[in-house]
């Protein structure tokens, strides 16, 4: 891990001050893409998605004493109100913890104005993004629908 930090503005792990993402002034900055680790922005760039990250630290798992803090949120909110998104694509794994993730940020982001959105089926339910194929993946993109709070 020596050399290696996280990025200022995404957080995921690069050995500059900006990933490569972050760093593409050809980006879409109307969307942001919110997944549980680094592993999964290589997932999600394979489906041909071309707006911005957020990565955070896993996913809430108040068991393990990991709540909102410990996972980042603080600094994706800091990300949000810094930027001007018009959708915040909650790409979370499909598992209960990373369905109950998905769902806080939801509800914190209320009243934002923001287009809230999930990742669709395809993306078998308990499985992990990095896991899936670019198809599936690509089509569950595709699919998204606006998260009920
Ligand atoms: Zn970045």
């Amino acid at each position: 891990m020596e050399g290696v930090g996280h990025c200022q503005r995404c957080r995921t792990l690069c050995e500059d001050p900006l990933c490569p993402q972050c760093d593409d002034p050809r980006r879409d900055d109307s969307v942001l893409c919110v997944v549980e680790g680094p592993l999964d922005v290589f997932a999600v760039e394979q489906t041909g998605y071309r707006g911005r990250y957020f990565v955070l630290k896993g996913h809430l798992s108040p068991l393990d004493g990991l709540g909102p803090e410990a996972i980042g949120i603080p600094e994706l909110l800091a990300r949000i109100n810094e930027a001007a998104f018009s959708e915040i694509i909650l790409a979370t794994n499909p598992t209960v913890e990373g369905e109950a993730t998905a769902h806080y940020i939801a509800q914190m982001l209320a009243g934002h104005g923001l287009s809230l959105t999930r990742i669709a089926h395809g993306v078998p339910l308990g499985g992990e993004l990095e896991m899936v194929d670019g198809g599936t993946l690509a089509h569950a993109l595709s699919g998204r629908r606006p998260m009920g709070t």
